[in-house]
């Protein structure tokens, strides 16, 4: 059955890129390129044109776009039951539970299901005061890490250690001490009675891919024992696999109370989800916290299907090969083109090191590649492609690198022989 429109919409590019630039809040910078379709690490835009994914919708379709199995787990959901509220319960939302229960290895643990990253660490950092609170009324504090991205809650925004994200909003609750992510010292010395829990990324994401030393994570486990504060990893863009194990903490040598997932957990529908162990799960009670969508049954069966197909396809195992493959082959590259330095990451969440400020130019040539991927700052290009991704795909991908890293050497000048 069909219904006339409203309104009409453009079905060309530049119909629907005038129409963003006078209806949309300017919140983003403005795009020219709309895409209309995907499959695995393809997408096709409005002419046409096949691209190469190497970005993932921001790390999100760890699957790669319309995976058969999430699709048909969301048609038979969407067409049996879409919403019941939490006043009743669904087996997609307890199915994803006890799947998550499983993947961090936790028996004990419990689970709030949200609907974004930003969410998941509100229910997180609303859960450590509960937890904090029983102890002392005052122990409420946070600390976090510099050049950490939690998100634009309000509360999450100042966790988030890029004060320049803060400023346009100040004055903030001032519940945050954060401190440099490399210094052990500091951040034991920033954990006290008063602090409720430490919020920190194992590899920060939108700091520009930077793995954490296991010195930190250790000083963080350890101040949080002494001090009965939580130590909560967030994983909402490490977790489902992206780093070559479910979660990134699992290759590293401490185990948090507290974890939080999203972005690729349901490969493309909004989901996000606390996780939490020991006391930590009954910190939350009754009426403390809530959200209308938590477990919508058809987010969460996309989230069982994305999980079931992981394990069913081994592809934490094909992350970790595929991850190996695309960074030499990418740092291979930079004894033809010095100005790349190196990859840094895991699995397939890959930062390429810049020695020039060449980010922006390298995304835009890569561009002209149809390539995906995304500069964060000047001197980094993340990754983060499906874990579907194909030998020949990693071939293809380094090619194209290749053919952007001679267009702007070309482009400066700077052509070698
Ligand atoms: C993207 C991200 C968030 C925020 O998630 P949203 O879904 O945008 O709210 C939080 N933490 C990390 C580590 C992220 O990468």
């Amino acid at each position: 059955m069909s219904v006339a429109p409203l309104v009409d919409v453009p079905t060309d590019g530049p119909g629907l890129v005038r129409l963003a630039e006078r209806r949309l809040m300017r919140t983003y910078p403005p795009a020219e390129v709309v895409f209309v379709r995907g499959s695995g690490a393809e997408l096709v835009d409005a002419d046409g044109a096949t691209w190469l994914d190497l970005f993932g919708g921001i790390a999100v379709t760890g699957l790669g776009h319309a995976h058969p199995a999430v699709t048909a787990a969301v048609a038979a959901q969407v067409a049996e039951l879409v919403h019941t509220s939490n006043l009743f319960l669904t087996r997609p939302a307890l199915g994803l539970a006890e799947r998550l229960a499983a993947i961090t290895g936790w028996p004990d643990a419990r689970v709030f299901l949200a609907q974004c990253g930003a969410t998941a660490n509100e229910a997180a950092i609303k859960l450590a005061r509960r937890h904090g609170k029983r102890r002392d009324p005052d122990k409420v504090r946070l600390v976090t890490l510099e050049g950490s991205f939690h998100g634009r809650t309000l509360a999450t925004l100042e966790a988030t250690g890029q004060p320049a994200k803060h400023a346009p909003f100040a004055p903030l609750l001032g519940y945050v001490d954060t401190v440099p992510s490399d210094d052990p010292d500091a951040l034991a010395a920033a954990v006290g009675p008063r602090t409720s829990a430490v919020l920190l990324e194992v590899v920060q994401g939108e700091g520009g891919v930077r793995p954490l030393d296991d010195a930190v994570l250790v000083a963080a486990r350890e101040a949080c024992d002494r001090h009965g504060a939580l130590l909560m990893v967030d994983e909402v863009q490490t977790g489902m696999g992206r780093t070559g194990t479910w979660f990134a903490f699992q290759s590293t040598p401490v185990v948090p109370d507290v974890v939080t997932t999203a972005k690729a957990l349901a490969n493309g529908l909004p989901i996000g989800a606390c996780v939490a162990r020991g006391e930590a799960a009954d910190a939350l009670g009754p009426g403390d916290h809530a959200t209308t969508f938590g477990g919508n049954p058809v987010t969460c069966a996309a989230a069982n299907a994305v999980i079931d197909t992981i394990a069913a396809d081994g592809l934490l195992e094909a992350c970790r090969r595929t991850g190996a493959a695309l960074a030499e082959g990418i740092a291979a590259l930079g004894a033809r083109h010095p100005v790349v330095t190196g990859v840094r990451g895991r699995g397939l969440l890959l930062g390429v090191e810049l020695g020039r400020p060449v980010a922006r130019t390298l995304e835009r040539a890569l561009r002209t590649q149809r390539v995906v991927t995304g500069a964060i700052g000047d001197h980094v290009l993340r990754l983060a492609p499906p874990l579907t991704l194909s030998a020949a795909q990693v071939d293809l991908a380094v090619e194209r690198f290749d053919a952007a890293l001679a267009a702007i050497e070309a482009e400066d000048g700077e052509v070698r022989a």
